[in-house]
């Protein structure tokens, strides 16, 4: 496993750990300055901003951009909507090539409005996965599939193991050609018992495109928004990083918070600072 003492250049700060309060350039700035190898933006951040400048800005910083977050949910209740999900999801490609990202981060929505059939929105999002496939290919971005811990199948992703969506990756790019495979978080895959065999299994298909790390609370007090900073929880850190790169990944490690009432009410360069302590110590 790397060391990553001294080493943030291997280090990202997905932006949604800043809370999302200050402008992109900002946050760039902060992020850069603080010694980090790369960001991770979100299309709030990016769509309604001048993209061309943010990238320049990005590019100038020396940053690598390691995902764009993220995809439109895929599954709908009528074609009609489905197709828009598809094409708005298109769209946010060609700005991640724009950006140079190295994948477009999907989180493939949850169920449909009204909607009781998981099955059928699990189908919907291997098809437009399948659908996205070209577009990836023809801008040169990956798709990254991300599995959500499955407390969030209803709203947010009904991908939920790492297993899950490489079975999907399979399915819509048997060839491997490159442009689809996955992201793993530590917050969503860590009490997966399948997990460290499907690490392996990712890393010997090359599918693993991202690594974000944060930390599970025990005392968890929302669902979506009380992450923990590494190191504060009961995640075995180190052991995750280690399988990961074990099976090949070479990537950069990107801490990604959402963290409502603790690290969002803090001064943005002290959370910068103490992710590099953490980064450097605990994970
Ligand atoms: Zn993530």
């Amino acid at each position: 496993m790397r060391n990553l003492q001294g080493r943030l250049d291997l280090c990202s700060i997905n932006t949604a750990t800043l809370g999302h309060r200050e402008p992109i350039s900002l946050t760039i700035e902060r992020i850069a300055r603080a010694g980090f190898g790369g960001i991770a933006p979100w299309r709030r951040e990016i769509e309604s901003a001048d993209i061309a400048q943010v990238a320049r800005q990005i590019k100038t910083s020396g940053l690598a951009v390691t995902g764009y977050c993220r995809s439109t949910a895929l599954p709908a209740a009528t074609p009609a909507e489905f197709n828009a999900n598809v094409d708005a999801n298109r769209a946010a490609l060609r700005d991640a090539a724009t950006l140079n990202a190295q994948c477009f981060v999907m989180v493939t929505g949850g169920l449909a409005a009204q909607s009781r059939d998981l099955p059928g929105a699990r189908s919907q999002v291997t098809e437009g996965i399948a659908m996205l496939l070209e577009t990836a290919r023809d801008c040169g971005v990956p798709l990254a599939i991300e599995p959500l811990h499955p407390m969030y199948a209803a709203d947010r992703a009904v991908v939920n193991t790492l297993e899950q969506a490489l079975a999907i990756c399979r399915a819509v790019d048997a060839a491997n050609t490159g442009y689809v495979g996955v992201a793993i978080d530590a917050y969503h895959c860590w009490w997966d018992p399948a997990l460290a065999h499907a690490i392996g299994t990712a890393g010997r298909e090359k599918r693993i495109l991202a690594y974000h790390t944060c930390d599970w609370l025990r005392d968890t007090r929302d669902m979506l928004l009380d992450r923990g900073m590494m190191g504060d929880g009961v995640i075995d850190l180190p052991a995750l990083r280690q399988s990961v790169e074990t099976a090949g990944y070479d990537g950069l490690i990107e801490v990604e918070i959402f963290s409502a009432q603790n690290w969002w009410q803090r001064d943005p360069d002290h959370v910068l600072a103490t992710c590099a302590e953490r980064l450097q110590t605990l994970c």
